[in-house]
């Protein structure tokens, strides 16, 4: 017998839901990161999650945690800085109470963190930890567990590498990554504004790059500003109140005077994607498959309906009794969810080019673009349904139905 079924390394978002939506499938889990836990991560990022996601959530009993942490988009506000067109996408037109909610990453973790504490399953946990030199062999794969100094092999029938964008174990099993370098870095704070944001979101594309501001719970927003290298450079730097007199620039002032910036970051920007995902019983998943420009807030929304999915095809697996690294289930997901994921990746990245170019008719093209969103309700609706993930997978989760034996509250 391999040590456990199923090695998850990894417990950033990805990781955590997929053990979360995993502990009660009658599978052994083990879940191994070199972090120690949501206690003390100051990730200043925020995530929109949309409606699929929210189901997800609902169906593994966190969403109840998530109250007063979150909040909802109500309407978003799309325009171009010195351009004619804008249009705004409302809740209600769609017949819903919202577009999606918002929250930041570190308090999500904790509420994940907080759930597999209070009902852990079958899940056994590893912290500082790393899981390193993945070796298949015919009925298992062993890895190398390093903690500090000491090193031990362990087998499982399936290791889920949940490691991220640079995802080391993806490195090591030679599975290859193809990366566009957007030569943008996504400058992240949050600003609090004079007027109230009553729930709106707003997409502001600068010929830098896009700029997006979402609503938190507290009335403050989130920000994250996508902008060249070189001038990125520049901003991050500067003192809160340069800063914010260089945001207050870019954005305008539909939100009155922006009048503090805290938790401020930088990441770069990279289309980066996995040659393949898969090397015997090694799989990707999250970020180590697909790292997404965060224009259109795709990135965890679509690593969660992957991962939902995924959850799915596992979980019928063990119920069959069958292996789940060669279960007909996984591999029927994987070829579904391949092309789920071609379909947002060009989604994404097609909006970043569109709005990248400032070759002239095209800027007088997508201007009428977005007036022409403006004046017709169903191209509109569509677009936000674009926008707020229906590309479809995701399987019972997503549809906020839960697998069998999940204990839920
Ligand atoms: C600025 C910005 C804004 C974004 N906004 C949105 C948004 O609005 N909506 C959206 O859907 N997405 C958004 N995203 C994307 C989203 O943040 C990511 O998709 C998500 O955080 C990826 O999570 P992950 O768990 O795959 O990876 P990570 O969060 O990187 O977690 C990887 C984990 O693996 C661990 N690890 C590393 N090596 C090993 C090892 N050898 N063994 C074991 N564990 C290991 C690490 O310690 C870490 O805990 C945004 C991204 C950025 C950069």
């Amino acid at each position: 017998m391999p040590d456990a079924d199923l090695v998850i390394a990894g417990s950033g978002l990805v990781g955590l839901t997929l053990a979360c939506a995993l502990r009660h499938s009658g599978l052994r889990l083990l879940l191994v990161d070199p972090g120690h836990g949501p206690a003390g991560k100051s990730d200043p990022r925020s995530v929109a999650l949309a409606p699929g996601s929210r189901h997800i959530f609902e169906a593994l009993g966190v969403w109840p945690r998530l109250a007063g942490r979150m909040a909802p988009i109500r309407s978003i506000h799309v325009s171009e800085r010195g351009g004619f067109g804008r249009v705004r996408l409302e809740a209600e037109e769609q017949g819903m109470a919202a577009l999606g909610h918002v929250i930041m990453n570190r308090d999500l973790e904790a509420a994940l963190w907080q759930r597999i504490n209070d009902d852990p399953g079958s899940l056994s946990l590893l912290t500082g930890t790393q899981v390193q030199a993945p070796e298949n062999d015919r009925d298992r794969i062993r890895m190398e567990l390093l903690e500090q100094q000491t090193r031990r092999t362990v087998s499982a029938r399936l290791l889920l590498a949940a490691d991220g964008a640079g995802s080391p174990l993806r490195q090591a099993a030679g599975l290859g990554a193809e990366e566009l370098d957007y030569c943008q870095v996504a400058l992240v704070a949050t600003v609090r504004a004079s007027r109230p944001h009553q729930g709106q979101a707003f997409e502001r594309f600068t010929p830098g790059g896009p700029l997006a501001l979402l609503p938190l719970p507290d009335g403050r927003l989130s920000l994250v500003w996508s902008a060249p290298s070189a001038r990125a450079d520049t901003l991050a730097p500067l003192d809160d109140a340069a800063f914010l007199a260089e945001l207050q620039q870019a954005f305008g002032y539909r939100l009155g005077r922006l009048l503090e910036v805290n938790d401020r970051g930088a990441w770069p920007l990279r289309l980066r994607r996995a040659r393949r995902r898969r090397d015997g019983r090694l799989l990707l998943v999250g970020n180590a498959v697909c790292n997404l420009h965060p224009v259109a807030g795709q990135g965890l929304n679509l690593a969660l309906r992957d991962v939902a999915g995924l959850a799915e095809a596992l979980h019928e697996a063990a119920q069959a009794g069958q292996d789940p690294a060669l279960s007909r289930e996984l591999a029927a997901w994987l070829r579904a969810q391949h092309r789920v994921q071609q379909r947002v990746t060009a989604f994404t990245h097609g909006l970043v080019g569109l709005f990248s170019n400032e070759f002239p008719g095209l800027r007088l093209a997508r201007n009428a673009g977005l007036l022409l969103l403006a004046g017709l309700p169903p191209l509109r609706r569509g677009f936000a349904g674009l926008g707020m993930g229906r590309h479809g997978g995701g399987g019972r989760l997503s549809r906020g139905l839960p697998l069998d034996g999940d204990g839920r509250d």
